[in-house]
């Protein structure tokens, strides 16, 4: 049984009892519910109900999820109280012993040198955000994308997201929360947010929807083999026929005919093939869940040419994980950084790819809008592709 099915579990219980709905733990994992009316009529389940929250179900369950529209449902009774909420995690923090050995298995700087300057106890605020999103094709997938941030320095959450979520979870639970620490990281503006969201977002869209596509590429190239073998077939028939027809005139000219007709089906054909598979994805923000935590915090002295930037990374003791340093452009989830010259921003590889026009290599955290020498746009092409480096 998984921790987090467990913790799914129980906050489902909370949350329904809360409600007023009658809840009853049973095995393998699982809750018995009675509702009242109008909460059954929201989470789209009779009066009298089973829920199972691991793989094994028990009888006569319905399966709830991270993974399925129980998110959603559950949205829906919480209406906009459940949507933005904030949860301090009384951890214990241990010390961080040999801080040097973690940053160098975490830190991949491409061009620069570094040096662990101190390490200190604080505190953080993360920031995880749930999108639902869903594919349409001739299959329909649905999921959620779990986006989230540290505050205090942008690196991206990817590897203790679930942690974070599960453990949130079950604090959210408890009767009485510590205090708010004195000193925490400054929240984002709007725009700043939205502007790293908008950038972080489709790389982990992509890869959450691989396996989906990947299904539907098998399914797409299958059905085009088909019809064009079959099609193939009906060709060769009638190419055989004219052949042995060249005499009779009348004959060939009704089985050129044919042949067109052919011709003509098969594209049709492919332009429905084309269209049953045509991708549609949306994307949309459904919560938001702050995360206040305490951290070790790793100041480290980051040095290229004559430049010199101090940048904290912060340890986490759940996780028992160091940040990785975010890409300021891209915010990707992959771990290589370069670091660039003028303002020593640490970028991935890609972002600081030599432009499609004149070739200059360049910070697109420097310049995001356009190349410096030559002022072409960003975004006419993509200047990234997913997942290259
Ligand atoms: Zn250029
Ligand atoms: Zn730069």
């Amino acid at each position: 049984m998984s921790e987090s099915s467990s913790s799914f579990r129980n906050f489902a219980a909370r949350l329904l009892d809360y409600e007023g709905v009658l809840v009853e733990h049973i095995e393998p994992e699982g809750l018995e519910l009675l509702a009242p009316a109008p909460v059954a009529k929201v989470l789209h389940i009779s009066e009298l109900a089973r829920l199972g929250f691991a793989a094994e179900l028990p009888a006569n369950a319905e399966r709830v999820g991270l993974e399925s529209d129980w998110l959603e449902r559950f949205g829906h009774l919480l209406g906009a109280r459940g949507q933005t909420a904030r949860v301090v995690l009384p951890i214990a923090l241990p010390p961080l012993t040999n801080a040097e050995r973690v940053v160098e298995h975490t830190v991949n700087l491409q061009n620069a040198v570094y040096r662990v300057v101190g390490v200190t106890p604080a505190w953080t605020r993360y920031l995880i955000m749930l999108f639902r999103v869903t594919a349409f094709s001739d299959e329909k997938r649905d999921g959620v994308i779990k986006l989230g941030f540290n505050l205090v320095n942008g690196s991206t959450l990817d590897a203790i997201v679930d942690e974070l979520l599960s453990s949130a979870i079950e604090t959210a639970g408890m009767k009485k929360s510590p205090p708010m620490p004195a000193s925490l990281p400054p929240g984002w503006s709007p725009v700043q947010l939205k502007s790293r969201v908008a950038r972080a977002l489709p790389e982990r869209v992509e890869s959450h929807l691989a396996p989906f596509l990947k299904g539907m590429q098998r399914r797409l190239d299958r059905d085009l083999r088909r019809v064009h073998g079959y099609f193939d077939d009906l060709r060769a028939e009638s190419l055989l026929r004219l052949q042995k027809q060249l005499a009779a005139e009348k004959e060939t000219a009704r089985e050129r005919l044919r042949l067109e007709a052919i011709a003509r089906e098969y594209k049709a054909k492919v332009a429905d093939l084309q269209q049953k598979y045509a991708l549609r994805v949306d994307v949309a923000w459904s919560q938001t869940l702050e995360v206040v935590t305490p951290v070790q915090r790793v100041e480290v002295l980051i040095k290229r040419r004559k430049g010199e930037r101090r940048i904290r990374l912060d340890w986490n003791p759940l996780a028992r994980k160091l940040d990785v340093p975010p890409c300021e452009y891209s915010y990707t989830q992959s771990p290589v950084r370069l670091v660039c010259d003028d303002k020593l921003h640490l970028i991935r590889p890609a972002a600081h790819a030599p432009c499609a026009s004149c070739d200059k290599a360049y910070c697109r955290a420097c310049h995001p809008l356009q190349c410096p020498k030559c002022h072409r746009k960003e975004g006419a092409t993509p200047a990234i592709q997913f997942g290259e480096d």
